[in-house]
């Protein structure tokens, strides 16, 4: 699964900011996906607690903000969600576009104790 990847990763960055600050335990986990980033939300969920099993983050609250995935018609130029409107436009059902927003995952935050 894509998702444990993710995390692992994260994991592995927080763990050397983390080191760097000369902090021990992260108490929140705040992680911003985009609807179009192809990562499941329910599936992040499901994966915490195994990418966080035996890591200094094994007890941290993981919690997800959810991007709008919000593009750009090519052809009209009218501005939609991608995921509401099945990817294509509403005005004129092109299916031409440019993501404007909602196609990363970041570390929105990290709130230690
Ligand atoms: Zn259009």
């Amino acid at each position: 699964m894509h998702e444990l990847g993710v995390l692992n990763s994260m994991v592995h960055t927080i763990e050397r900011i983390i080191n760097e600050q000369d902090l021990t335990e992260v108490q929140k986990l705040v992680i911003e996906v985009g609807e179009l980033s192809g990562i499941v939300p329910r599936y992040l969920e499901q994966c915490w607690p195994a990418a966080a099993y035996k890591t200094f983050m094994e007890n941290t609250e993981l919690e997800l903000i959810i991007i709008p995935g919000i593009v750009k018609c090519r052809s009209c130029g009218r501005v939609f969600n991608a995921v509401y409107s099945d990817l294509s436009c509403p005005n004129c059902e092109s299916t031409q576009m440019d993501i404007l927003e909602g196609n990363d995952i970041m570390i929105k935050e990290i709130v230690c104790r």
